[in-house]
């Protein structure tokens, strides 16, 4: 009979475990952004929800630190700990469409790009990432922002069902017939109650959609934003559009002398019929004088690959993020003092939309508080070389901070640093009471605290 705790957890899981003494260790502890370098004591590779309640049950017992890793974009490396328990679902990525109800079930370690392939085979989506290795588990539970955002809301608004593993180690379905209040909170609330072993998400039709890429002067970025701000109230649900600020990357639409000097830039992804493309994309392509453009129909989940060779795994990551209701004539000069110093040609500027049917959700009918922001500014510094991670870092603090004058107190979960835990009561608003009393009634001590965390309430 084996004694030794490890040994127990080890009877119990189907899966792989991976301790400091096995081969591959050091590829299990890794996680996407490369300055993250921990050191847990077993990595469990997850292939069931058994698996999942073996590793939450032996955290638990053993007093250890509990990380959960899905796609592990996670920028300030939640999905790793120091001597504590990785439970990595990325052998759990199953999703099963159902085309008669537009459906899908995905288990949680499922990537954006598993989930786009599978459902596109029916001709059907749904809100999430533009990058394709990112994962839906992470990505789902703080809210996701997305290019199909505007017309279908939040990628929580598609959310039907969840299988919580809680920190009791018991699995509960979540939904608006059971567990209603958990189902609540993880529609926004992170990874604060359990662990997600599978997503059930509502599907729309979505099929090919237009992509549109417009470099304009980086001198011209003030006309750019200006024009944005008035232009995505009323712009059609189905343009989901959003400015930029980048370095040109080498492609061959873009002259080459223009390689690697910064941009104005706006993406935009054309979801209705194609028909109605050209005179969509038309104001945008009027926004100021074009140095750059390309336009073509893709597949949708193409267009979810669109930064993907910018961003492999290995990358040195420091994020900030603002909501904002107004992009105000301040924010517009904070970017123009910032944005154009861009450090890198994988680092991005993104100000993504929130309106359309994202604001016709009310903000506590989800856990995602800031219904009413139009803004979601994320300053992605992403570089290769870690000799440029203090310029780089303090470059991203520094137009965060020009920012801040002009941004609500909250922020975006996903996009948020490990220096932000104390952005997260404002992040939710008021919906921070409530999130607090579902913490105490799924996980009383605390065990999911390597998240943007709400400690339960008293
Ligand atoms: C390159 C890149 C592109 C991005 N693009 C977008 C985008 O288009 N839209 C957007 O909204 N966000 C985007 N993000 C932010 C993204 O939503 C967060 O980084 C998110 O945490 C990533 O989820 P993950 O599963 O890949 O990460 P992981 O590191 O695996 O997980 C992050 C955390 O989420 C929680 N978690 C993950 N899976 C589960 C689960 N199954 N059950 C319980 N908890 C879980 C855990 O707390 C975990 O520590 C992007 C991030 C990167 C790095």
């Amino acid at each position: 009979m084996p004694s030794a705790p490890m040994d127990r957890l080890r009877e119990r899981v189907r899966g792989q475990m991976v301790t400091p003494a096995d081969a591959g260790y050091d590829e299990a502890r890794r996680v996407y952004n490369a300055m993250i370098d921990r050191r847990p004591a077993v990595v469990v590779r997850c292939v069931d929800a058994a698996d999942v309640m073996a590793a939450v049950d032996h955290a638990r017992d053993h007093g250890m630190d509990l990380s959960v890793r899905g796609g592990s974009h996670s920028v300030p490396g939640f999905g790793t700990n120091d001597g504590g328990v990785v439970v990595d679902l990325s052998r759990m990525r199953g999703v099963r469409v159902d085309p008669l109800t537009h459906t899908a079930r995905a288990e949680g370690g499922c990537t954006w790009g598993d989930f786009d392939h599978a459902t596109h085979a029916f001709g059907l989506a749904t809100t999430g990432g533009i990058v394709s290795s990112t994962g839906i588990g992470g990505l789902t539970l703080g809210g996701g922002i997305g290019y199909l955002a505007r017309r279908f809301g939040l990628t929580v608004d598609n959310l039907e069902s969840v299988d919580v593993v809680t920190a009791a180690g018991r699995q509960v379905v979540a939904s608006d017939k059971s567990h209603e209040d958990l189902f609540w909170a993880v529609r926004g609330g992170g990874g604060n109650f359990g662990v997600v072993t599978s997503f059930e998400y509502q599907l729309h039709p979505v099929r090919d959609v237009v992509a549109g890429l417009f470099f304009y002067p980086v001198e011209r970025a003030g006309d750019v934003l200006d024009f944005y701000r008035s232009y995505i109230d009323t712009a059609p649900e189905e343009m989901g559009a959003y400015p930029a600020f980048h370095l040109a990357p080498p492609l061959p639409f873009i002259p080459p002398e223009e390689h690697g000097r910064p941009f104005s830039v706006i993406i935009a992804c054309w979801s209705g019929p194609a028909d109605r493309a050209e005179r969509a994309l038309e104001p945008i392509r009027r926004a100021a004088p074009i140095v750059a453009e390309h336009v073509d129909t893709v597949p949708y989940p193409a267009m979810n690959t669109l930064f993907d060779e910018l961003l492999p795994p290995g990358l040195q990551h420091y994020w900030k993020t603002a909501f904002a209701t107004e992009l105000t004539d301040g924010a517009i000069r904070a970017h123009l003092e910032y944005g154009p110093r861009v450090p890198a040609v994988n680092t991005a500027v993104h100000l993504y939309p929130i309106n359309g049917a994202c604001h016709r959700v009310p903000s506590d009918a989800t856990a995602f508080a800031y219904r009413d922001a139009r803004f979601a500014t994320v300053i992605a510094g992403m570089w290769p070389d870690p000799a440029d991670n203090a310029a780089n870092t303090a470059w991203v603090r520094d137009y965060y901070r020009a920012l801040e004058p002009h941004s609500t107190g909250g922020g975006y979960v996903n996009f948020m640093a490990d220096d932000d835990q104390a952005r997260v009561h404002d992040s939710y608003r008021d919906n921070y009471a409530r999130l607090a009393a579902v913490k105490r009634a799924y996980d009383p001590d605390n065990l999911f605290h390597l998240n943007q965390n709400i400690p339960p309430a008293d």
